[in-house]
């Protein structure tokens, strides 16, 4: 039987219920509820903690409703570490209650034995081309499978052949390249992106697939699983390379990581890039429409958010925007995509509504699930345009051949 993991009163405590987060945080804006805002679901959290309120059904739908965007983060003038309340009250409640399937689902997931399932499924779903006619026929729209089945990519997109270097440079050393659990299996394309254009900074990539940082179990409530996950991830990053994460989901799970070590040689792929970056290079032109969508992880975590727009400054003749200047979460939030689809669907609306009105040839994101949720919903909506795509994998399509 597992221990109850602390809650962390002390940090609880510090919030002086202000309500200066409030106006930030969407689930708040979508309901109404005090419950459903940051203020309110700390005062339940430490409810639950202290005993005074029942683990219920209400209690834990307003938990279920929080994005864990942490937009309340960096707006409290109290500095509330949210995320961390979360993911202990979180664990609180799911101790009280008999696990849910999205639990055991995202153990699954996140095993190495998860990973490969996914990973034939994705091959055999785009080898059969069958997003097209399940479009078609309307499955998308059927249930939980049809849902999952619209988050598939269609198609596999060519990777890059080895990209030349700019200059005639000096080995850089290795660097270690964490794909997370879902990474190799759904973004494979990405992973050889960002290994050749590490490969033409003069750098050596180790790729290590199938290491999980825990993240989508710890957001889920299960500490235990989500702990061990990144107990493992921190043995086999042991060493002094740097380490390089391509999804900010799981970025900001390393940066967070119990191991300093760990903590202090992590660096987002892009920022890594853009750190990096050769003088002179000028990317290929690319006269189309392009608009940047910042995950909330590398926004109110990473707190890179400016990276995306800096990539779209070295892009000649590209027309870049923010996809929708609010920078709301697009209600893909780890599980939540699947676990609430209606709470996600709601949050994404605004953002199918910005696409449809700027019209963008691309949609650029560096966090899988935003992209799986962005590229889902236009294809239940029967929308074959904008591409959502990796900024890296953009990136080294647009690097300059000799
Ligand atoms: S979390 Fe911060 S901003 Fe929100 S009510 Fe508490 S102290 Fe105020
Ligand atoms: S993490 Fe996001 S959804 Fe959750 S309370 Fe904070 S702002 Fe609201």
């Amino acid at each position: 039987m597992p221990s109850l993991p602390p809650f962390p009163a002390a940090a609880a405590d510090q919030c002086v219920k202000c309500g200066l987060c409030l106006p930030h945080c969407p689930s708040y804006t979508l309901t109404g509820h005090e419950g459903d805002s940051p203020r309110g679901r700390i005062a339940l959290m430490q409810g639950l903690a202290e005993g005074r309120l029942a683990a219920s059904d209400r209690l834990q739908q307003h938990l279920d409703g929080c994005l864990g965007c942490r937009a309340c983060e960096p707006v409290c003038p109290a500095r509330v570490p949210y995320g961390q309340i979360l993911d202990a009250g979180r664990a609180q409640l799911a101790m009280a209650r008999p696990a849910r399937w999205h639990r055991a689902a995202l153990r699954g997931l996140t095993h190495p034995l998860g990973q490969r399932l996914l990973q034939g499924l994705r091959w055999l779903w785009q080898t059969l081309r069958l997003a097209r006619p399940a479009g078609a026929l309307g499955l998308f729209r059927l249930g939980a499978l049809g849902r999952a089945a619209s988050l598939l990519p269609a198609a596999r997109l060519p990777q890059p052949a080895a990209l030349p270097a700019p200059a005639a440079s000096a080995d850089r050393g290795e660097v270690l390249l964490f794909t997370g659990c879902t990474g190799a299996a759904l973004e494979p394309e990405t992973v050889a992106a960002t290994e050749a254009l590490l490969s033409a900074l003069g750098f050596t990539p180790r790729t290590l697939t199938g290491l999980c940082c825990g993240a989508l179990q710890t957001h889920a409530g299960d500490a235990e699983g989500g702990a061990a996950r990144a107990r493992a991830a921190g043995d086999a990053l042991a060493g002094d390379a740097p380490i390089i994460s391509i999804g900010t989901g799981c970025g900001a799970q390393l940066q967070e990581h119990p191991m300093a070590s760990v903590r202090e040689r992590h660096v987002d792929a892009l920022q890594f890039i853009r750190r990096h970056w050769p003088e002179g290079v000028t990317l290929q032109p690319l006269p189309q429409r392009v608009a940047l969508h910042v995950a909330c992880s590398q926004r109110n975590v990473l707190r890179s958010g400016d990276d995306l727009a800096w990539l779209g400054r070295q892009i000649p003749q590209a027309a870049v925007f923010a996809l929708d200047a609010s920078g709301r979460c697009c209600g893909a939030a780890g599980h939540h995509l699947l676990q609430l689809p209606d709470v996600a669907d709601a949050h994404l609306a605004p953002k199918l509504a910005a696409m449809r009105d700027t019209a963008p040839q691309w949609v650029v994101s560096n966090n899988i699930g935003c992209s799986l949720h962005l590229a889902g919903g236009l294809r239940r909506d029967g929308a074959l345009t904008p591409q959502v795509i990796h900024p890296l994998v953009l990136l080294a399509r647009l690097w300059p051949r000799r």
